[in-house]
C-alpha cells in the first residue's frame, strides 16, 4: 500500500494510473476501521485495479465540538487492516490539505429537502460539511466509482446528489453496500468504540426496533407501529432524535401506507452521550 498525506501528489499519481488505462474506486472515511469500512474496500477491489481509500476526520461535519473531539483514532491498526483488505492507496492529508483556505465555507451546496429531515435536521450543518469535504476528495481523486455504507443511507442520497451537482455522474458512479453488522445484529461503527459495556449490551435494541416495524407493518396507519418501536428503545434508556418511516427514494415521511411503497425505516437515537444511527429498507 501506497500512503499518500499531498493532495498534488496524489492527484498525479492517479493521473499516470488513468493514462495506462487503470480505472480507480474509492473509499472515503473518517477511520476507526471496522469490517464495514473494509466491505466497501472489498466490492471496489473486485470492480477496479485500483481502490483509493481515504481517511480524514473532517471537522466541517461536526456539528458538536465534543463528538469531534472524541472521535476515535487508531490510525496504525487501520493501516494494518487496510494493507491486509489489499488497499492500494491511503489518502492520509491533513486538516490545511483539504482546506488550504481555512474551514470557513465557500459554497453552499443546495441540497433542499434532504437537507430539512431527520439528520440534516438533527445535526444542523452537517451535510454541508460532509459534501465540503467529499468535493475536495472527490476533485483530487476523480473516482469511475464512488463507495457507501448503506447504514449512512441519507449520506448516500446526499452524495449521490452532489456528484451531480459537480456534473461528475458520467465519470463517477455511485454504489452502495450493505451495512454490516455485529452478530447480535448492531450495525458496525466507529462510535461503538465509546459504548462501555452496558452500553453496548443495549445497543443492538436499535436493530431491534427497526425489526420490529419489517416483521409487524400493515398496509394502513403507520404510526401505531413507530410509536411501539419508540418505546421499544425508551424502555432501554435511548434518547431519541428520530424514529421515521419514511419512503424509501425521497425520505418523505409515510403516516399511511398502501402497501406497495418502498418504505425504509431510519433511527438516530441517543445512548447517554454515544449517538447512534441506523435504518432498515423494509422489503
Ligand atoms: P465513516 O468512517 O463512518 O465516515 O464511514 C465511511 C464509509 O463507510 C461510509 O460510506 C459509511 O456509510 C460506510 N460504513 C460505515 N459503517 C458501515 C457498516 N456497518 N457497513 C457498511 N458500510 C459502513
Amino acid at each position: 500500500m501506497i500512503l499518500f498525506k499531498k493532495s498534488a501528489e496524489l492527484h498525479k499519481w492517479i493521473d499516470d494510473q488513468r493514462q495506462n488505462g487503470k480505472s480507480i474506486g474509492f473509499v472515503p472515511t473518517m477511520g476507526a476501521l471496522h469490517r464495514g469500512h473494509l466491505s466497501l474496500v472489498k466490492a471496489s477491489n473486485k470492480a477496479h485495479p485500483i481502490t483509493v481509500c481515504s481517511i480524514f476526520v473532517n471537522p466541517t461535519q461536526f456539528n458538536d465540538s465534543i463528538d469531534f473531539d472524541l472521535y476515535p483514532v487508531t490510525i496504525e491498526k487501520d493501516i494494518d487492516m487496510l494493507e491486509e483488505a489489499g488497499t492500494a492507496i491511503l489518502f492520509l492529508p491533513s486538516v490545511k490539505e483539504i482546506y488550504p483556505g481555512g474551514l470557513k465555507q465557500k459554497e453552499k451546496y443546495p441540497l433542499g429537502y434532504l437537507e430539512t429531515i431527520l439528520e440534516g435536521k438533527f445535526r444542523p450543518g452537517h451535510y454541508q460539511g460532509v459534501c465540503q469535504v467529499v468535493q475536495q476528495l472527490l476533485e483530487i481523486v476523480k473516482p469511475d466509482e464512488l463507495f457507501l455504507g448503506q447504514k449512512d443511507y441519507q449520506q448516500c442520497m446526499v452524495l449521490a446528489k452532489l456528484v451531480e451537482l459537480l456534473e461528475m455522474h458520467e465519470q463517477t458512479r455511485v454504489t452502495v453496500s450493505p451495512t454490516l453488522r455485529e452478530p447480535d445484529g448492531l450495525a458496525m461503527s466507529s462510535r461503538n468504540m465509546r459504548l462501555n459495556s452496558e452500553e453496548r449490551k443495549k445497543a443492538p435494541f436499535i436493530y431491534y426496533s427497526l425489526n420490529y416495524i419489517r416483521e409487524h407493518i400493515k398496509p394502513g396507519k403507520l404510526e401505531s407501529f413507530r410509536i411501539r418501536s419508540q418505546s421499544i428503545l425508551e424502555e432501554q434508556g435511548f434518547k431519541l432524535d428520530y424514529f421515521e418511516i419514511a419512503d424509501a427514494k425521497t425520505l418523505e415521511p409515510v403516516n399511511d401506507w398502501d402497501g406497495e411503497q418502498d418504505l425504509v425505516t431510519l433511527v438516530a437515537a441517543y445512548l447517554n452521550d454515544v449517538r447512534l444511527i441506523d435504518n432498515l429498507v423494509l422489503d
